[in-house]
């Protein structure tokens, strides 16, 4: 895997892994299967398939400057993710939104770290260049709210403010909105960055379950506009009236399975219930993101990679609602 074949050096080949014999290489084909990738001594010799530490073990404070990762060039560029409640708020593989950044900051040579955020952490000004929050149970969310108000409002707060990146998952989106309402139990108040409150209609009630395929309004110019991803959320979102939804339905429920609504966005700040992960499977959004935490104005351009197996994956998921996207995308004619 490289920058764009155009332009690419070979001086990820200096930096392979020690964990790995400088000749192990990966070709950049698109038919690539993951199988295919993990065996790379099977494959042509192009690149070399930097070790994933992160498939074996979650990133504690990981920098790509030798520790299991790419040791990545010297570049004055840098990410630094922070990851907030890393071991508590992590369904349906959202951890794989970081490995994600990771791997897309490595592979242009951007030093990556992240910082983990959890209970009793503090968030430091300008110590992140992005901040990451997962999805959880009910409980979870019960568990670390006291947690999220004490300790990390004031952070989260300026964060959105200053324009950092921030990317909130299902449970962690919840808790930024007003209140959520849980299955059970009392109240959990919320933050109040997004103005949105949710409500869970009780555990009899269906569960918004299944694939979905939302368009995004904030796509960049000539970007697809398609998201694709999983949910699975008890709560119901509602937005405020003057609320900016990140996307819109065209297949699965999003914000509450009635208005067509997804998410939120303020400013550098998105809200979404798209777990999956989302990132590994959009990584123009994914882009976006590094982009922002480069340079909040959005005026960086990153160097394009080849995504062609990460399309594969988008347009898998395209293609089992195709049908139905024509039918929809009719209906709103
Ligand atoms: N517990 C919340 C709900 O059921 C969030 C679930 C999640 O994060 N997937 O709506």
């Amino acid at each position: 895997r490289s920058v764009n074949p155009a332009s690419s050096t070979n001086a990820s080949i200096e930096s392979a892994p020690a964990s790995l014999d400088p000749g192990t290489a990966v070709s950049r084909r698109s038919d690539r299967s993951l199988t295919t990738v993990l065996s790379a001594s099977a494959l042509p010799k192009t690149q070399p398939l930097a070790h994933d530490a992160a498939l074996e073990s979650p990133p504690v404070i990981w920098s790509s400057q030798g520790q299991g990762g790419v040791p990545a060039r010297k570049t004055s560029r840098r990410v630094r993710v922070g990851h907030l409640y890393a071991d508590l708020l992590n369904l349906y593989a959202d951890r794989g939104n970081v490995m994600s950044l990771r791997r897309r900051c490595e592979w242009r040579g951007i030093d990556f770290e992240v910082v983990p955020l959890g209970i009793g952490d503090r968030i430091v000004p300008g110590a992140v260049d992005l901040a990451f929050m997962g999805g959880g149970q009910d409980g979870d969310q019960a568990f670390l709210a006291d947690d999220l108000f004490r300790v990390k409002a004031d952070g989260i707060r300026g964060l959105v403010s200053d324009g950092v990146p921030l990317l909130a998952v299902c449970g962690s989106y919840q808790l930024l909105g007003h209140y959520y309402d849980p299955s059970a139990g009392a109240r959990l108040p919320g933050l109040g960055v997004f103005d949105l409150h949710t409500a869970h209609p009780g555990p009899q009630a269906p569960r918004c379950i299944g694939n979905v395929v939302v368009e995004w309004g904030g796509a960049p110019n000539g970007a697809p506009r398609t998201l694709v991803g999983f949910e699975n959320h008890g709560g119901r979102t509602f937005l405020g009236s003057e609320a900016t939804p990140f996307a819109r339905v065209a297949a699965g429920y999003g914000n509450n399975g009635s208005d067509r609504t997804e998410g939120i966005v303020v400013g550098n700040a998105i809200g979404t219930y798209i777990h999956g992960s989302l990132l590994p499977k959009n990584p123009h959004l994914a882009d976006w993101l590094i982009a922002l935490a480069l340079d909040p104005s959005g005026t960086t351009k990153l160097e394009p990679l080849d995504d062609s197996v990460e399309w594969r994956a988008h347009e898998t998921v395209l293609g089992r609602f195709a049908p139905s996207l024509r039918r929809s995308t009719e209906s709103r004619r």
